[in-house]
């Protein structure tokens, strides 16, 4: 028997969107430490998978299940399952009235009840991994992309998630920035965070990736390691979509 747990199990999930099926019969799961690249065309159900998996999205069929709760189920705190659960999204969403700091603060402080102290340590510590330790109290319309979204990272780190989403992380940025903000995707994925990573960054995935899942349609198609991919991907529509960005 396989000692390891899953710790994230999509069971047989359908979404719709009035007669449109977003997310159509779809299963993954992913082991503690893992790194997951979701690829796919506009519309495919990449992001719908991704926010069903901390119920910014509700299913309409399946179970999701996130560290042995089930995130749909009535009698399970969905608070307490998404401090579990980074997440990092294309517009990187910084409150904008608040400091870099402050950003990275206020949810340990009110949802943890970290003593203010503790958590600005935390925060610096965090900055300082991201690369931007000099950017504490300044506000974040003062940072270029690149580092607005690695301090969407360090906030989502704030709260010692087990387990970090991005949704197209760096498809919002200018391309001088892409880097940057991959360069502290790998770090993470190198200390052992789980992830699971929408993007088309095939170089990242390549570097990362222990699976890379295809999906089109709300399905998943097809999945393997990055080589498979970039060797020998089956699917018709794996092909052509590979074309496309390659
Ligand atoms: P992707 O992230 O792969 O581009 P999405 O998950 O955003 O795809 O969307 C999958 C499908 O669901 C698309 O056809 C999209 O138009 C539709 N969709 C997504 N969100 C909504 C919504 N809130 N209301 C209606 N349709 C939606
Ligand atoms: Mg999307």
């Amino acid at each position: 028997m396989n000692a390891i747990d899953p710790i994230i199990r999509i069971e047989n999930v359908y979404k719709f969107f009035g007669t449109l099926k977003a997310l159509d019969n779809v299963s993954l799961s992913v082991n503690p430490g893992e790194k997951v690249v979701i690829i796919g065309p506009s519309g495919s159900g990449k992001s719908t998978l991704l926010r069903s998996i901390n119920r910014l999205e509700s299913i309409d069929r399946g179970r999701i299940i996130v560290d042995g709760k089930d995130v749909n189920a009535r009698e399970n705190d969905i608070n307490a399952i998404r401090q579990e659960l980074g997440m990092v999204f294309q517009s990187f969403n910084l409150f904008p009235h608040k400091t870099v700091l402050q950003n990275l603060t206020m949810a340990p402080i009110r949802l943890k009840k970290i003593p203010q102290a503790q958590a600005e340590k935390t925060a610096m510590t965090l900055l300082d991994k991201v690369g931007i330790p000099d950017k504490a109290n300044v506000y974040p319309a003062m940072l270029s992309g690149g580092q607005q979204q690695r301090v969407a990272i360090a906030r989502a780190l704030a709260m010692n998630p087990k387990i970090m989403l991005f949704d197209e992380p760096t498809s919002a940025l200018d391309p001088e920035m892409i880097g940057e903000v991959l360069d502290v995707m790998v770090k993470l994925a190198r200390e052992g965070m789980t992830m699971v990573v929408v993007t088309h960054e095939m170089g990242f995935a390549k570097e990362v990736a222990d699976r890379v899942i295809f999906m089109d349609g709300g399905v998943i198609v097809e999945q393997g390691t990055p080589e498979h991919f970039f060797e020998n991907p089956e699917h018709p529509r794996t092909k052509k979509f590979l074309s496309q960005i390659l």
